[in-house]
């Protein structure tokens, strides 16, 4: 009787997912009336999510350390307007903390209690 060999495609995926609050002010322009357009501050909760296949020489997706210092660095007690070169709105802070983060798919940008913008990359 012969043998059925069946395969599995197992696909393996690493993730992580860094946790950082931080200070920083902004006034958005927007096209509508708000008191948003006055200069403000938040203290933005940020969760940095990646993943990869394989992991690095290190044994790691992508360092905490690293999201840490890259997220702190630009933002931290911060005016926003004068890093970003888009209206600094909290879905234009994840999406470019996704483009600057090492294997970066995914980050949520709470700049008060209810109030989560998402930003995710498609595959
Ligand atoms: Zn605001």
């Amino acid at each position: 009787m012969q043998k059925i060999h069946t395969y599995l495609s197992t696909t393996i995926m690493y993730y992580v997912e860094k946790r950082l609050v931080i200070s920083a002010a902004h006034n958005l322009h927007l096209s509508y009336e708000s008191r948003c357009e006055n200069l403000h501050g938040h203290n933005f909760v940020i969760h940095v999510y990646c993943k990869s296949k394989e992991l690095n020489q290190d044994g790691m997706v992508t360092d905490f350390t690293h999201i840490k210092k890259i997220v702190k660095e630009h933002f931290d007690h911060k005016y926003v307007n004068e890093v970003l070169s888009v209206n600094p709105s909290s879905e234009n802070i994840a999406k470019w903390i996704c483009d600057n983060v090492e294997n970066c798919y995914k980050v949520s940008v709470q700049e008060s209690e209810g109030n989560i913008a998402i930003y995710e990359r498609d595959e």
